[in-house]
């Protein structure tokens, strides 16, 4: 698609997007102590619009003693209670802030006990949502209006299917939600227009796994950015993209309640996206404040996922923005042993060691129904060997506390997102 008429049509939806996408890259320049100052004013601002006008928000500073001073925007920010997902959803209408946004965009997400989040996001923290992105394109190389395949699961009804399949067209993409051999075929010619592939992470190296079995690589001679999101990205999806495509996996790290928190450079760093969120670690969890937030102000979140983050590094492409070295998984979900619990960041530790071991790239997903005993699901034959290797590498940390057994694990069309831990307990 052209992409003036890109800009043009996106402009309509985001009026500020194109004005928050220059200060971005203009960011982009600063020195860590400007970027700090930067938060340090978006950070009091928001703070005193919530308190303003967010009616859950003024009862929490009022019941805390929490007093925005104008001085210390940071202070203020750590004494702050923790909020989560059920906190948004159980007083959803009283965090709404009563002030009239000239345009705001309803926005869905499901929840961890099934009931869904829905909430308005005023168009400002929209544009910067968007325009993080195209920031994070421009860092490949790319112009958001280039040709890219994008895959996502879809399981709508016609109407809304047509409605994607225009927003597509405009968007000069093909949307890919089923994984059949043919499918893969198809994806996989030759095709010089193709600048970009991005969603599920799982999916994408499914796509990538399929063009080294079969000898496909390289049939995209100007693919510049393969981007993964909303998933995990496992330490062997890197080696099969890499492989597959000559690029490394990049990361667009963020939700919707959140935002966007990260996007890699071509260093393979993702930068935290400072602009909008404050992202603290706090016992290794994801903290987020958002700095954009003000028709539902979303502070001291948690995130739910453990990261690790170096706030002082310098990346050799230059940027100010501190790096989140690595996203490892969901906070608080546990493995049941006979007597021990073990968080599930142990699979990602036990399929991470048998990588580099034995270079072998294993995806998997592991259900507990029963204490004591998982059911770990791999995408190969489960051989004697692999079996030898998978419990020696369990028995580690778990001894005798917990019984494996492996099975083949089916990838098949999906509408949702892959998780590498299902508990039925
Ligand atoms: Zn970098």
């Amino acid at each position: 698609m052209n992409k003036y008429l890109f800009k043009v049509l996106s402009k309509l939806r985001n009026p500020n997007l194109w004005t928050v996408y220059k200060e971005l890259k203009q960011n982009e320049n600063l020195t860590k102590e400007q970027l700090l100052e930067l938060q340090y004013n978006k950070l009091r601002d928001i703070l005193i619009f919530s308190y303003n006008y967010s009616p859950y928000w003024k009862k929490i500073f009022d019941k805390h003693n929490i007093v925005i001073t104008e001085d210390d925007p940071f202070g203020v920010l750590k004494k702050i209670p923790l909020t989560d997902k059920d906190t948004l959803i159980s007083n959803n209408s009283e965090i709404h802030t009563q002030y009239k946004f000239n345009k705001t965009f309803k926005a869905k997400t499901s929840g961890t006990t099934g009931a869904s989040l829905s909430f308005y996001r005023n168009e400002l923290w929209d544009s910067y949502n968007r325009a993080s992105i195209f920031r994070g394109y421009s860092w490949h190389s790319v112009n958001p209006s280039e040709f890219n395949f994008y895959f996502w699961g879809l399981n709508l009804s016609l109407k809304k299917r047509l409605i994607i399949w225009v927003q597509d067209l405009l968007q000069n993409r093909r949307r890919i939600f089923s994984y059949h051999k043919k499918d893969f075929e198809s994806l996989l010619k030759h095709n010089p227009f193709l600048s970009y592939i991005e969603g599920y992470s799982s999916s994408i190296y499914e796509l990538a796994k399929y063009a080294v079995a079969n000898n496909k690589v390289s049939t995209f001679p100007n693919l510049k950015l393969v981007k993964g999101t909303s998933e995990t990205i496992l330490p062997h999806y890197k080696k099969m993209i890499k492989k597959a495509f000559g690029l490394g996996f990049a990361n667009e790290y963020g939700s919707a309640e959140a935002g966007i928190i990260g996007f890699s450079c071509p260093h393979d760093n993702m930068h935290v996206n400072s602009e909008s969120v404050i992202i603290e670690e706090i016992d290794g969890e994801a903290i987020v404040t958002n700095l954009n937030s003000k028709s539902f102000p979303i502070l001291k979140y948690r995130q739910g996922d453990i990261v690790e983050i170096d706030f002082k590094a310098n990346c050799p492409c230059g940027l100010p923005h501190p790096i989140i070295k690595s996203v490892k998984g969901r906070v608080g979900e546990l493995i049941y042993g006979k007597n021990s619990t073990y968080p599930s960041l142990l699979l990602y530790n036990v399929f991470k060691n048998i990588n580099e071991k034995y270079d072998m790239s294993i995806s998997y997903q592991a259900i507990q129904k029963l204490k004591g005993q998982l059911l770990v699901k791999i995408d190969q034959n489960p051989t004697e060997f692999l079996n030898k290797i998978i419990d020696a590498e369990f028995k580690k940390y778990t001894k005798t506390d917990l019984i494996i057994e492996i099975t083949r694990l089916k990838f098949k069309v999906k509408s949702s997102k892959f998780r590498d831990f299902v508990s039925e307990l």
